[in-house]
């Protein structure tokens, strides 16, 4: 399918995100199955760009979120870490359909908001599989699998050592170059020695990665010490399958030793500060991260413990926290915190893509309507910075994939949006909400 972007603003370096770019063409961008087949430009001054036009940029990547809890949203609120692992352990009454239709509604919520690409986690990957593939949206899915549970609480789901790379195998006939499975437990609290050194095999065998959510709080990192005698970092450091096949979620608790560690292992780490404030598991070292040469890519988490899944307001989030907590307005630069948005996530996810807008990459794109009160004042020379600043108020007015329009008008194009709404409402009324247990941890 051919389409055709006329007059839009574009940044002069092609959104190269490396770039501090004041100055923009207009340019007409042809679409040919798909892919970006030629770009006219026609260099413009700043003041001449009007509230008529429209700005564009590739999109983003949300590197860390969990399709399939939606129905857990409000049920989280308020809860400590501790209560809020052992209360998404309780088995929701919801069948591979209920989930599909959260899977829906979560990744198109996550292209609204600018997602052309996302990083997914779940431990009942099919019908998020399917909801990747019926809406066209990119990125990688980590399929979980727990052998232990060394938390407090109910207990999740589990397999045994020996069925895992049978089921992954299963998982693994729908990676492709849209979409990459990846394998992964939940945190070291789930998966014993044995199987974090199995992912670490399966990775290399079936040249993929590793994804779990790591040192989240002190209570998973006590765990840890208690149960295997060492830190998680450390854990995964002594058992030799540090690496850079590894992405690690989360990260907030870890000292000066594991932030080198994990430095020379080329292991990527993936900021959720919204998460991490909301269950109070403390602020991730994330300029220790980046002085020491990390890869760090930004993700919204689950909409149970964020509550959106919004990756701007994610980035709007990290900047305004780093700020606060290093007393220096300009803790990250724009640059950088687009580096997270972009080519740091596609990364992790060995995308083909390479974030910018050039001739033969997919048409994944967003046009911004300067028309939007947050583009008030025209901020002539600064359009990318009201993407952070004024994270808020400022969504994508369109956003192709694959230069299709799947969001037009703020709105989705198609029904599916409609139809997975409908659906998880009409499961909320039925009453099949599990309550939170009596026997919480206080
Ligand atoms: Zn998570």
């Amino acid at each position: 399918m051919d389409s055709f972007l006329k007059s839009i603003i574009l940044e002069s370096y092609g959104n190269e995100p490396h770039h501090k770019s004041n100055s923009y063409e207009l340019a007409d961008i042809f679409i040919k199955d798909g892919v970006i087949e030629k770009i006219d430009r026609t260099a413009i001054s700043a003041f001449d760009i009007s509230s008529e036009h429209f700005f564009v940029t590739s999109g983003f990547v949300n590197s860390h979120l969990h399709p399939n809890q939606l129905l857990d949203r409000r049920m989280l609120d308020e809860l400590s870490i501790t209560n809020l692992l052992s209360a998404m352990h309780i088995v929701q009454k919801k069948n591979d359909e209920d989930r599909y239709h959260q899977a829906i509604f979560v990744l198109l919520d996550a292209l609204k908001s600018g997602a052309t690409s996302v990083y997914a986690i779940a431990s009942r990957p099919e019908p998020v599989i399917r909801a990747f593939n019926d809406i066209g949206i990119i990125g990688a899915l980590n399929c979980v699998f727990n052998d232990v549970w060394e938390g407090k609480g109910n207990v999740p789901a589990q397999i045994s050592l020996e069925d895992v790379e049978k089921q992954f195998s299963k998982y693994f006939e729908s990676n492709c170059e849209n979409l990459k499975i990846h394998i992964g437990s939940a945190s070291i609290l789930t998966a014993s020695n044995e199987l974090l050194t199995l992912f670490n095999d399966i990775a290399i065998r079936y040249n993929t990665r590793v994804n779990i959510h790591m040192s989240e709080g002190i209570e998973s990192v006590e765990a840890c010490r208690k149960n295997r005698g060492t830190s998680p970092v450390r854990l995964l450091e002594n058992l030799g399958i540090l690496n850079e096949r590894w992405n690690l979620i989360h990260a907030t608790t870890v000292d000066e030793e594991e932030i080198k560690l994990i430095a020379r292992s080329g292991a990527s780490i993936i900021h959720c500060p919204v998460s991490n404030a909301k269950t109070g598991v403390g602020i991730a070292p994330m300029l220790e991260f980046h002085k020491n040469g990390v890869n760090i890519a930004i993700g919204t988490d689950a909409c149970s413990n964020n509550n959106t899944n919004n990756i701007l307001n994610e980035a709007y989030f990290a900047t305004l926290l780093h700020n606060g907590v290093h007393k220096n307005p300009l803790v990250f630069s724009e640059e950088i915190i687009f580096d997270w948005l972009t080519t740091n996530g596609l990364k992790i996810i060995d995308s083909p893509s390479s974030g910018k807008i050039e001739v033969g990459q997919r048409a994944d794109l967003l046009l911004w309507s300067l028309k939007d009160p947050c583009f008030v004042p025209l901020p002539y020379g600064k359009l990318r910075s009201v993407l952070i600043n004024n994270a808020p108020d400022a969504k994508p007015h369109t956003v192709m994939l694959a230069g299709k329009k799947i969001i037009e008008n703020y709105i989705c194009t198609n029904d599916l949006e409609k139809i997975a709404t409908g659906a998880i409402n009409a499961w909320a009324r039925r009453g099949l909400y599990n309550e939170a247990p009596s026997d919480f941890i206080p």
